[in-house]
């Protein structure tokens, strides 16, 4: 591979959350930092009518 520079290390904190569809579910603590799913079972819903899905920008 040529020299991209050190951007993840092959290691990623947040993956996609299946609930709210934000790269925001933590792997290490298994809890979705946006809607908090895996550490809550209800929805956080400030974090819902706060920031729109962004699908636009890309998901890994
Ligand atoms: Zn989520």
């Amino acid at each position: 591979m040529p020299t991209k520079g050190p951007i993840h290390h092959g290691k990623r904190v947040h993956i996609r959350c299946r609930r709210c569809g934000r790269r925001a579910y933590h792997i290490r603590n298994k809890a979705c930092a946006a809607c908090g799913y895996g550490a809550t079972a209800r929805i956080r819903k400030l974090a819902n009518n706060r920031k729109p899905l962004q699908r636009n920008r890309r998901i890994h």
